[in-house]
């Protein structure tokens, strides 16, 4: 058993230090923040994926297990999420433990409020996986810390205005402004994915009609696609085909397969798709501004067939076009595993604040001529 995996089962009831996020100081503090391995964890529908993560966004060790299932207690996230990190730390150091949760995290990030997959519901996360895991612990939505990941090492680097779009079964995004995240006022800020886009158009899960991710995500390419197919279409027949009749076997990446192979009505779909997704940037390029959209997600695994389309219908759309500088749009360049490099990059921020404030209470205890173990030990010599 590591020492780290010891001391979280001796201690498991002692509370550890509850932090301050970094909030604004996030800003460039990651130039400084100590180069030190943490772990990322990305939790998702389906998947939860955790990693330790160097300071320069190699993964070292990654392990995945299922999402525990909506009905099952927050207990049973957290239980799942100890279990990784513990898993992991019998062969890493562990510093500091990011979350990049799918879900609604309030601007303080240390509550999960509201998370579609899963029974959180106004969930203190951040505390309470600080007080078991004895590290500290950052909380933040998934789209951010992706967003973060793809600045920071992938497609947007240089890019300190950065828009990330992602494309999934719906629209998830996230805005950084200055080389810092913007979640807003409460924490929820860049939910593109229900920005009305066709008045009075297709319903969305959401409650509202026509919102943006109806027409440019993975469920809007696989809606029309097995629209066509139901209604027999002559231009259907390639992937009735392919699916033996089966219309309810049509998903998101055989719609990409067949695109690439040329099938016409795969094109035309991602066509589709592209220009709505165009539409959308430029209307966040007439409010946001910034200089690089980088488009993430499964969907975004179509290339050019997507990309291509939405970089024309941005420029046919874009406000004051021709008379200023244009924005580039480019894909994602890490993956599926964006959400969890952005999310242990960010703890290392977290990582150093605790080191800082370790750092002082031990001098403090040390002029007292007071015990210092409240330190974690294994912490004291850290650089
Ligand atoms: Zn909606």
């Amino acid at each position: 058993m590591s020492a780290y995996r010891e001391r979280v089962h001796r201690t498991g009831a002692a509370r550890a230090t509850v932090l301050q996020t970094v909030g604004r100081r996030e800003r460039r503090s990651h130039l400084t923040a100590p180069r030190v391995p943490t772990v990322g964890i990305d939790i998702g529908g389906t998947k939860v994926m955790a990693g330790v993560v160097d300071a320069d966004g190699n993964i070292l060790e990654k392990v995945r297990t299922e999402t525990p299932d909506k009905s099952k207690s927050p207990k049973v996230v957290e239980d799942t999420i100890v279990e990784l990190v513990l898993d992991l730390s019998e062969r890493h150091d562990v510093h500091a433990v990011g979350i990049g949760a799918a879900g609604w995290v309030d601007a303080d990030r240390s509550r999960v409020l509201f998370a579609p997959h899963l029974s959180w519901r106004d969930e203190p996360l951040r505390d309470k996986l600080a007080e078991r895991l004895l590290v500290p612990v950052m909380v933040d939505n998934d789209a951010n810390t992706a967003a973060w990941a793809e600045w920071r090492f992938g497609a947007g680097r240089g890019a300190d205005d950065l828009v990330m779009i992602t494309l999934g079964t719906g629209i998830g995004g996230a805005i950084l402004e200055d080389g810092q995240v913007k979640r807003g006022r409460y924490g929820v800020a860049g939910e593109f994915g229900h920005m009305q886009v066709v008045p009075g158009g297709h319903r969305c899960p959401c409650g509202n009609r026509g919102c943006w991710e109806q027409y440019s995500s993975g469920n809007a390419l696989v809606r029309e696609a097995r629209e066509l197919a139901a209604a027999e279409s002559p231009v259907a027949y390639g992937i009735i085909d392919r699916v033996g009749g089966n219309i309810a076997e049509i998903t998101g990446p055989l719609i990409t397969e067949l695109a690439r192979e040329g099938d016409a009505m795969c094109v035309e779909l991602f066509q589709d798709i592209g220009q709505w997704l165009g539409v959308g940037i430029a209307n966040l390029a007439a409010a946001l501004d910034p200089s690089c959209f980088v488009i993430g997600g499964g969907v975004s695994a179509a290339d050019d067939l997507l990309i291509g389309p939405a970089r024309d219908a941005f420029r046919r759309t874009l406000t004051g076009r021709g008379y200023r500088p244009e924005a580039r749009i480019v894909k994602a360049e890490l993956g599926p595993e964006a959400g969890m490099v952005g999310a242990a990059d960010l703890a290392r921020l977290v990582a150093r604040r605790f080191r800082r404030t370790n750092r002082r209470r031990v001098e403090r205890y040390e002029r007292a001529g007071l015990s210092t173990r409240l330190v974690p030990r294994g912490r004291e010599d850290e650089r």
